[in-house]
């Protein structure tokens, strides 16, 4: 039933009910039963809930299964994972890895990494040091050219956040060295700007193989944050399936519900999975609530099947 709920995007996306109830299901029912969230944050990257405390809070929300995967880190995996035994919920160790790319932002998410993970950890502290170095060297690039500014002004703007270039933009504007975060990236954070300095971030090939090696899938978060038209993005998934992608997340709530329906046919037809996540950071983010996706729609556990065939 929850199924066809969500593969008929025509006739029932509009009258979707608001809350978690179903039709023909009742709320404990439904919750215990199906709901889940295939892509969450927690402390151990930008999200304001502990992993134990995530793992509380799926199970309070009625979620049946979870996967953690926080930005280039896997270190909350081990608490989460204690925590879901306790607690019998089904975990899912995951993790959000950055990959080089020239258009747009490419996330990937490495699902259910529950074998040996020695070598992606290994490595993912290796990104990590080198990331801090890099912000330390676009630090003494902005002082040299004579701008009073430290690592903890630019810290505090993350306010906790792992520190990108838009904290760094965001600093240029406070102190009127830029008109607005474009001019900012244009002018000094872009490849050729006065203080760029290019970012550490793993290759798709790369990625893909620790991915498999920890036992895991990798499927593209977000795809459209790779800002290509519809078709271009079919093509360049299509490129991404010969160096190993087992998938995308089709559905994600910052997208609309019909174009999200259409990425989930783009990867039937062509062999690959398909998730779903929140992509949850929090209470208090908009759009971002734990075990729903595009369009606020509960996640139901049929996207399990991919992850563990
Ligand atoms: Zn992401
Ligand atoms: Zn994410």
């Amino acid at each position: 039933m929850l199924q066809r709920y969500i593969h008929n995007t025509n006739s029932v996306q509009d009258s979707r009910p608001q809350d978690k109830r179903v039709a023909g299901f009742s709320d404990i029912e439904y919750v215990t039963e199906t709901m889940i969230d295939l892509h969450t944050h927690s402390t151990h990257s930008d999200g304001t809930l502990s992993p134990d405390k995530l793992i509380d809070y799926a199970c309070n929300q009625g979620l049946s299964a979870i996967a953690l995967t926080d930005h280039d880190c896997i270190s909350g995996n081990p608490i989460a994972k204690k925590q879901a035994e306790k607690r019998g919920i089904r975990f899912f160790p995951g993790v959000e890895l950055e990959i080089e790319s020239v258009q747009g932002s490419f996330h990937l998410l490495g699902l259910n990494i529950h074998k040996n993970d020695a070598v992606l950890a290994a490595r993912l502290e290796e990104v990590q040091k080198k990331r801090k170095t890099r912000n330390r060297e676009i630090i003494k690039k902005m002082q040299d050219a004579g701008i009073d500014v430290s690592i903890e002004d630019i810290a505090s703007l993350a306010g906790g956040e792992v520190i990108s270039r838009l904290h760094f933009a965001l600093y240029l504007i406070n102190r009127k060295k830029a008109r607005s975060v474009k001019d900012a990236f244009l002018r000094f954070l872009s490849p050729g700007g006065t203080f760029f300095i290019p970012k550490e971030a793993m290759t798709l090939s790369e990625a893909v193989q620790m991915i498999h090696a920890a036992g895991g899938k990798a499927v593209i978060a977000h795809p459209f944050s790779l800002k290509m038209n519809f078709k271009n993005l079919c093509n360049f998934i299509s490129g991404c399936k010969e160096s190993g992608l087992d998938g995308i997340e089709a559905y994600h709530s910052e997208y609309g519900f019909t174009l999200c329906s259409r990425l989930e046919q783009f990867a039937a037809d062509n062999g690959l999975i398909v998730t779903a996540g929140s992509d949850f950071h929090g209470e208090g983010i908009k759009n971002r609530k734990l075990g729903k996706t595009a369009g606020q729609t509960p996640i139901d556990d049929r996207f399990l099947d991919g992850l563990l065939s």
